[in-house]
Order: structure tokens, then sequence, then C-alpha cells
């Protein structure tokens, strides 16, 4: 069987129609037949090789929503025809300390989808079943892929930092990310501030559940949130005032990363010290953390705000994403 993919033949190359050879399902495969997939910034940070592990042809593509189209004899959970997410990670050992502990993200033989295999830019894909997630019945198909990777991103760098509910919580940006984290936090019962550069987002921060909105400029919030913030979650890779937003924690707050700052972070240690505060960062997501999210996100009705655009347009999809121009997730429909 033929998979017929988009994939970039170089580094930093535009996708063309690429077509490879189908490889045999080992015991725990599955093959997936996709019916979308999310576009995430990660996706061009692969494209253009910015973290040294591409290989090309690169298919991208990590927020994958599709039906199972055949199984591995091994394959037990799952049968044709079910719908199933996939996210960032492909593989991991299952027997380390951080696989044991349901943290197989950090496991240091962890394989990414589009880094080791190819992603879901894709007619099919190949799939370890372990690294495959059945989808919520209440999920929207058409709108859920974001949540396998921009979703439990944020999600899981709340979760770490501490959130429960009834907190006040900060979230930097709004965009891919940041309008996800506002959500889940929001639906929560925490009372959320939108940290974001443009104005014209301040009604739809609102929408997606924030009670304020605080205006950037210059890396700087230019007015205080109504109250002191158990945490903070930075959504997106720019650098800020990072010794303001410290202020703005209430004691035992935190600040956390769900993005990588384009430069080093450099704070006034002062800043922790005299209310106690941390500053932590969080990537992706183990499979127990996947689960929840999924199954907090049907219960709530948590959704990616998506644009759509069909798989012959996905360059154009890119080119609006390196433009800063998505609302709020691009999702490639196959
Ligand atoms: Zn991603
Ligand atoms: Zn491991």
């Amino acid at each position: 069987m033929k998979i017929h993919a988009m994939a970039a033949l170089s580094r930093g190359a535009d996708l063309t129609p690429w077509i490879m050879e189908c490889s045999p399902l080992g015991p725990f495969d599955c093959l997936v037949k996709v019916e979308s997939c999310g576009l995430c910034y990660s996706d061009v940070h692969m494209i253009d090789n910015d973290w040294r592990s591409s290989r090309y042809p690169l298919v991208p593509g990590h927020e994958v929503i599709g039906a199972i189209a055949d199984c591995g004899p091994q394959v037990t959970r799952f049968k044709p025809g079910d719908r199933v997410g996939i996210g960032w990670q492909q593989s991991a050992c299952l027997a380390c300390r951080d696989c044991l502990r349901g943290n197989e993200n950090l496991c240091s033989q962890s394989g990414a989808l589009i880094a080791d295999g190819y992603g879901g830019f894709a007619d099919h894909l190949v799939i370890d079943s372990r690294f495959c997630f059945s989808l919520p019945r209440e999920l929207d198909m058409e709108r859920a892929g974001p949540l396998l990777c921009g979703g439990i991103t944020v999600y899981a760098a709340l979760r770490y930092a501490g959130m429960t509910s009834g907190q006040n919580i900060g979230v930097i940006g709004l965009g891919g990310l940041g309008h996800l984290a506002i959500q889940f936090a929001a639906r929560l019962g925490n009372r959320v501030t939108s940290f974001t550069t443009s104005g014209s987002k301040e009604a739809d921060a609102l929408s997606l559940g924030a009670a304020e909105v605080v205006l950037m400029k210059e890396g700087r919030p230019t007015t205080r949130p109504s109250e002191p913030l158990d945490l903070i979650i930075v959504t997106v890779p720019y650098s800020f005032a990072w010794d303001k937003l410290l202020g703005l924690l209430a004691t035992d707050g935190t600040l956390t990363f769900a993005a990588t700052p384009a430069e080093n972070v450099s704070i006034n240690v002062d800043r922790l010290l005299s209310h106690r505060r941390r500053i932590m960062a969080s990537p992706t997501a183990g499979r127990a953390m996947i689960e929840e999210t999924l199954s907090l996100a049907a219960r709530h009705r948590i959704l990616p705000v998506i644009q759509p655009f069909p798989l012959n347009q996905v360059n154009e999809a890119i080119r609006q994403l390196r433009a800063n121009r998505i609302r709020y997730r691009a999702v490639i429909r196959l």
C-alpha cells in the first residue's frame, strides 16, 4: 500500500506531494486513516530544522484525528473504525523510571512522530497503538485536533504548576496555545487574566472565558491585574520584562513556561525570594495526562478555534502561521 503525503524535501522548503511505501505493521502498530491534522509552530521549526533533528523528506503534522484502518496482532485496545488522536510522541522505552511514573514524554528514548516517523499531513500513518488515544464521543472531531499538542501542552503545564480551581491565573499570549489555556483555566473554575499585545483580540479573550484582559506594550503589562496571580503561564516564544511579570505573582505563585522565549531569561532572584515564588517549564505530557486532557475537554466543551484548510493549501496555512495571521489554529482537512 502507498501513503500519499505532503513533505518538505529539504530545509525550509514548501511541502510537495510525496508518495511512500507503507511499512508493515509491527505487533503493536495501527494503520490510521487521517481525517484532519492541526498545524503547530513546532511543524515549522521542524521544516526549518531549527532544532537540528530534522531529516528529509519530512512529513509534518502532529495533531492528528483519524480512524483505525488496520491493527497489528498484539493490539487489543482498538479495532478498525475507532476514532483516535495522535500527538507529538510516537514511542518511548516504557520501562525507565520516567515511563513507569507516567512521564513517557520525558523518557530519554522517546521518539517524535515527525522527527522519527512521518506525520499527519498524509492520507494514512502508522503509529504504535500505545501512543494512540481514544477520543471521547462528545468531542467535536472537526475541531479536536489541536487538543493533541496545543491543548495537552498547556493543560499539563498548568497542572504541574499547581492549577486547581478558585485561583487567579494569568495567560501570556493569545494564540494557538493561549486560547486553549484560557479555556482550560476558566472552565475549571479559575479567574483568568489574558495578556496580549493585540487590542483586537480582547473580545476573543473574554468570549473564551477570560475575566479581564491586560494589554502588553514593549514586553510590559500596561496595567496590573485586579488581583495577584497564583499562576502565570507563558504560551508564546517571545521575551518579556520577566521581573515585571514575577511582580504580578502572589506569595507562592508560579511562573511556568509552555513555550521557549527567543532569548535566555534573566531575572532578579529577589523577585522570587521576597514572596517564595517559583519558575518552571513543562513540555507536552505523558499518556495519563493526555487521557485526562481529552476527557476534561470533552466534559467541559473545551474546543480549539480553528481555521480549516484543504491539504492542497497546506503551504498557504504555513505561510499564514509564519506571518502570525492564524486565529487560532490552522487545521488541515484530508
Ligand atoms: Zn505541537
Ligand atoms: Zn522510558
